[in-house]
This record gives structure tokens, sequence and C-alpha cells, in this order.
């Protein structure tokens, strides 16, 4: 019988009344005949609430015990539809993480999956049986102690079990009907996308487009999963199929540009008159990197005199403040004079395969920023993207001026 994976996030089981609703989107593909395995969210806002009560318990708290407390969202979730379904007259029950069990490295709070054990899932569909699995947790094996996998992570679970379960599809259902060529919260004229191809998706998701996380794109990626983005608000009985990840190939009308995305949370740092000689970049990103802490953007200039260049690179905001000790206390090493910085800044991209084969892409978005009197403060380019750093202030018009120059404005 074939098989298939449908994933609710946060709104679309923000309530029993919205969990009923879901409960309907699953009798409708028991009734076209799949087996179906359900991968749940914790109920809208309840994640950062988990998150805020760990912040506000211990500064410095323990990560094993962090994911005790936030996988307990997708625990109740897992519950209440396994019971809303039976409700229902459909035979099915709830599965943890650590039941299946979905394995996984121990980096608590971001952990990866090693492997899942699909076959107590699939014994249920034996019995005609639903799984409702708990998304975004896992279980370390070595230690027994339960991981989760990252903001987001649920949308991992999910792709990560058609994987194992060899669905024939992996649906995620969320609160918009697709991927839009930006957000269409902050563009209302974005353009839902029939197709997206994986690279993009990866590009989209991990330049700030919330609405997969990254590691299930590449996870779709690497094995195959036929994957779709789509609406639990869609009517029951009558739902659209949303947006399918796929081959680059597998899309016939390429535009140069699929997509703007965003990303506020960056912080951008510069190092002002740090000697112009062999070694000193080094001494900059050596600690960094030793602290694991991602670099992304960095320009180096050369100041007035020869002897001296500024460095200006950016991180991720959540390590702004370890970014800025560890520079400080490595003054001496570095020799820089002031230490500038700006958590104010917001990362725009424009991301597209059509690029690889097309020159001034970039160029023309320089240009209407410019018109705009958006000043740049920073830009990376690779195959198929181009970012630019700004002042956040001006993130909606720099998003709608990119979104319209690129031809993406829906009629
Ligand atoms: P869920 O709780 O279902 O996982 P998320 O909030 O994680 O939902 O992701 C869905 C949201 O992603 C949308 O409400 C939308 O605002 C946002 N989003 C950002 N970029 C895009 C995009 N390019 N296409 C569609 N949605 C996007
Ligand atoms: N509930 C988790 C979060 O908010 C996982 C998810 O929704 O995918 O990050
Ligand atoms: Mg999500």
């Amino acid at each position: 019988m074939a098989r298939l994976v449908m994933k609710f996030g946060g709104t679309s089981v923000a309530n029993i009344e919205r969990i009923r609703n879901v409960a309907r989107h699953v009798k409708r593909e028991i009734e076209a005949g799949f087996d179906v395995a359900v991968v749940v969210s914790a109920m809208s806002g309840k994640t950062n609430e988990l998150v805020g009560w760990v912040n506000e318990s211990h500064k410095h708290y323990d990560p094993r015990e962090y994911d005790a407390v936030v996988a307990s969202g997708e625990q109740v979730t897992s519950g209440l539809l396994a019971i809303v379904l039976q409700e229902m007259g459909i035979p099915a029950r709830s599965w943890q993480g650590w039941q299946i069990p979905i394995e996984t490295d121990n980096a608590h709070g971001s952990a990866r999956i090693a492997r899942i054990d699909g076959a107590g899932l699939i014994e249920g569909f034996e019995r005609k049986e639903v799984a409702v699995i708990a998304g975004f947790q896992g279980v370390d094996p070595a230690t027994g102690r339960i991981a989760t996998l990252g903001r987001g992570g649920s949308d991992t679970s999910a792709v990560a079990v058609a994987a194992a379960i060899k669905a024939d599809r992996c649906d995620i259902y969320t609160d918009v009907d697709g991927v839009y060529t930006t957000d269409p919260r902050v563009v209302p004229r974005a353009r839902r996308l029939d197709k997206v191809a994986f690279e993009e998706m990866l590009e989209m998701a991990s330049l700030g487009a919330k609405v997969l996380q990254v590691r299930s794109v590449e996870m779709a990626m690497i094995h195959g999963v036929k994957t779709y983005v789509r609406s639990s608000f869609d009517d029951p009985e009558n739902p659209q199929l949303g947006t399918l990840i796929c081959d680059e190939e597998d899309i016939v009308e390429q535009q140069v540009v699929t997509g703007i995305a965003f990303s506020k949370d960056e912080a951008q740092l510069t190092l002002r008159k740090v000697a112009d000689k062999p070694g000193v970049a080094a001494a900059v990103f050596e600690p960094l990197a030793e602290a694991n802490i991602n670099v992304d953007m960095i320009i180096q200039v050369v100041s007035d005199d020869a002897a001296h260049t500024d460095i200006t690179f950016t991180v991720p905001a959540a390590e702004f403040e370890r970014t800025r000790a560890i520079l400080e206390k490595a003054k001496g090493d570095i020799g820089y004079t002031t230490l500038q910085s700006s958590g104010d800044v917001v990362k725009i991209s424009a991301i597209g395969v059509g690029m690889r084969s097309h020159a001034g892409v970039a160029a023309a978005a320089f240009r209407a920023l410019a018109e705009k009197s958006i000043n740049i403060r920073a830009i990376t380019t690779s195959e198929i993207k181009f970012s630019v750093l700004i002042d956040a202030a001006y993130t909606e018009l720099a998003v709608r001026t990119l979104h319209s120059l690129y031809g993406l404005d829906k009629a």
C-alpha cells in the first residue's frame, strides 16, 4: 500500500478545533488508500513559551534539560491528534521520538538525525493504524536522552520519516498555500511557485525563508523525497497540492531570480585600523572558528595609510555578544584600535539557478537600491545567489524593490 507522511505546523494544530481540521485532512488521505504517518509540531507559540521558561530558570542551563522541556509541546499535540482521530473512528496512536526510535547525535538543541527505525510504524500500518509522530524530537542512543532538532525541526522529522518508511510523498501543511517568491506576509504581491528547485529552496531556507527548516530540504534532496508545501487552511474535502520541491530539470520555465529572502538574525562587526600584514585575518577569524561561531560576510578594505586596514564581517545575531567578548580578549594579538558593531542590520538575498548563466543580476540590484537611497554595508555572491547587508529599517522597501526589479510581482 502507498505510504504518505503529512506534517502539520504550529498554527495548523493551534487548538482542538484546528486539530479536528487536521484529522479531516488525514481522513481524506486514508480514504484515498494511503497508509499515513502524521508529524505534528507543538501548538503555535508553545515552543517559544517553553524556551522562555528555560531561559528564565538559568542563564547557563543544561542543554539536555532544555530538550526535556521544549520537546514536551509536541508530546501534547501528538496525543491530542491521536485522540481526535480515534473519536472519528480512525485507529491511531501517538509516537514520541524515543519510542520509534528517531536516533540523533548528542548536539542537544540542534541535534541531527542519524537513523530511524521505521519497523514499528510499518507494523502499525498493517493494523490500519495511523502513526501520529511528535516532530522536532529524537533520542541520543548513547545516553537515552531526548534531543531536539533545532527550531522548525518538525519539517526535518517529517522528511526523515518519509525517507525511512519510503513514503510516496511528504506533504508539509502550513499556514500559507505553498512557497512564494518571498514572504507573502511582507510582500502581498508575492507569487506562489508551483515548483521550486532543491538548490534554490536550500538557499532560500538558509537565507531566512522560514517556511522550511534547511535540514529538511537537504534531507529531501539527498533521499529524493517528493515534498510538497501546502495549506492546512484549505477545505479538507477539496485541497490544493501547493508547491513541489523538485530537481532543477523538472522546472520548465525557469526565471533568472526565483525568490528574495531576508534575515534579521545578523549582526555586523568592524575592526578599525588593523595592521595590513600577513596573518591578521587568521588572528581575527581563528578564535571565532574555535568558538564555533559562523562568520558569514567578510569585507577587508585598505585604509588611507598603507599600513592599516579595516575588517568588517557578520555573525548570527545570537552569537553577537560572544563574538564581541572574544575579539575584545584577542585585542592584543590582533592589534586593532576600535571595535564597532551593529545589530540593526538585515541581510537581503536574491536566489535563482538562472544566475549561473546570466551576468549583471547583482549589479541591477545595487542600482535599484541606490535609487531608493538604501546604503549597502556588505555584499556577498555565489553561484546561484547574492546577498546585501543593509540597515534593518529599510527591510520592506528593499525586499519590495528587488521583488519588482526581477519581475516577481503578481499581475
Ligand atoms: P509552521 O508553523 O507551519 O511550520 P512556519 O511559521 O514555520 O509554519 O512557516 C510558514 C511561514 O513562513 C509563513 O507563514 C510565511 O510567513 C513564512 N515564509 C517566509 N518566507 C516564505 C516564502 N518564501 N514562502 C512562503 N512562506 C514564507
Ligand atoms: N515546535 C518547534 C518550533 O517551534 C518545531 C517546529 O515547529 O517545527 O521550533
Ligand atoms: Mg516551521
